[in-house]
């Protein structure tokens, strides 16, 4: 019990406090596994395992996320989601650098371009977290982002985009350059990495650019920061989201019920009052929410913040992320049973991607 409270006490020390700039709870963010197994109350031992498996991609949990994770249990599917494991190293046939054959894809620096009517921009390289189980953990961002075709691991950590961001021309120029091009273009989704690594006043400068072009209807944002840092969830982020002509769509990326706590509903309910269409992308993953109580857990507290589930993803099979993988046969069964749970609208879609496809697969 004592430890609860010395824990309660260091978490909840100014940078993480509601009030504190996003930036600098972000500066706080845990990339040492044995700080982070001292303030879990975690045997030594996992954090030596840790430091070994986090070789190609480093450790890193911002402090409220860590807040929200159940000291001394190294089951915690919150945990298990941020913490590198042995079996990262294990190299499993199928899983692979490059599951969706994303960096040679012959869409230009910066930018994707796989399904019709959209365009996803790498707006950064950066994250406020590493997921375990990412299938960009191999991703080379900066070459990407240069246009340039040399493979290389860089890792990219909190400092990336961020610090650098106002002395370095637009990036994401050739991106805009094909959206006016082609007037099929109606939905821009600003992705990465994390766009909202980025701040407020560049990404003001991005909507404005990208709400001058006639064709362009909705703007969309896949971001895993307003569950790992509320703080990000700023009047400013709110503004210019909602200050465009752009019908504004922002899409989180919560995996386990345990993962919104009062600040997440906060911060997810002011994005919601102002009007912006609010959605949830989650990743199957073995031990954090393989089962349907899990899931359907998540579903009823999403809806009731009114944010609604929308892709429930299959893992992709990427190399490092195997002990993360539920059977397709599995994860149809564990959907069909939220079926005779939720309400319709509750269920999200369970896809996968496949390389090449013209849309996400819908598996169930
Ligand atoms: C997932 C994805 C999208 C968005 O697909 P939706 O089905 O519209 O959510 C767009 N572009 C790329 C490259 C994607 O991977
Ligand atoms: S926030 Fe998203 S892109 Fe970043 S590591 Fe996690 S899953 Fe990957």
């Amino acid at each position: 019990m004592c430890y609860d409270f010395t824990i309660m006490e260091s978490l909840t020390d100014k940078p993480d406090s509601p009030r504190a700039p996003w930036q600098v709870v972000l500066a706080e963010a845990i990339g040492e596994p044995a700080e982070l197994c001292r303030l879990l109350e975690l045997p030594a031992a996992m954090a030596v395992t840790a430091r070994k498996a986090m070789a190609d991609f480093p450790l890193l949990v911002p402090r409220p996320y860590l807040s929200r994770i159940q000291p001394g249990d190294p089951e915690n599917p919150l945990l298990l989601q941020v913490l590198p494991q042995e079996q990262e190293q294990t190299l499993v046939p199928q899983f692979t650098a490059d599951p969706l054959g994303e960096v040679d894809a012959p869409c230009g620096p910066g930018l994707l371009r796989k399904y019709h009517g959209r365009l996803l921009i790498l707006t950064s390289g950066s994250c406020c977290v590493h997921c375990r189980f990412c299938f960009r953990r191999h991703f080379p961002y900066p070459t990407m982002a240069a246009g340039k075709g040399v493979r290389s691991n860089l890792p990219v950590g909190p400092e990336g985009a961020s610090h650098k961001s106002d002395l370095t021309p637009f990036p994401w120029e050739p991106a805009i350059r094909q959206v006016i091009a082609d007037p099929s273009i109606h939905e821009v989704i600003l992705s990465g990495g994390d766009p909202l690594m980025l701040d407020d006043r560049r990404l003001a400068q991005l909507a404005w650019r990208l709400a001058e072009i006639p064709h362009l209807v909705r703007l969309r944002v896949h971001t895993r920061l307003p569950v790992m840092i509320p703080q990000r969830v700023t009047d400013e982020l709110i503004a210019w989201l909602r200050g465009t002509r752009l019908t504004p769509i922002l899409v989180n990326h919560i995996n386990h019920p345990a993962e919104i706590d009062d600040s997440v509903a906060e911060a997810l309910g002011r994005l919601v009052d102002a009007g912006i269409v609010v959605l949830n992308q989650a990743v199957l993953l073995r031990n954090v929410n393989d089962r349907v109580e899990v899931l359907a857990e998540l579903c009823r507290r999403l809806v009731d913040l009114r944010v609604l589930p929308y892709y429930l993803h299959q893992l992709d099979r990427v190399a490092g992320a195997a002990h993360f993988e539920v059977p397709h046969a599995e994860g149809l069964r564990l959907v069909r049973q939220l079926r005779g749970l939720l309400p319709g609208y509750a269920v999200p879609r369970y896809v996968c991607e496949t390389p090449g496809g013209a849309s996400k697969e819908l598996l169930g």
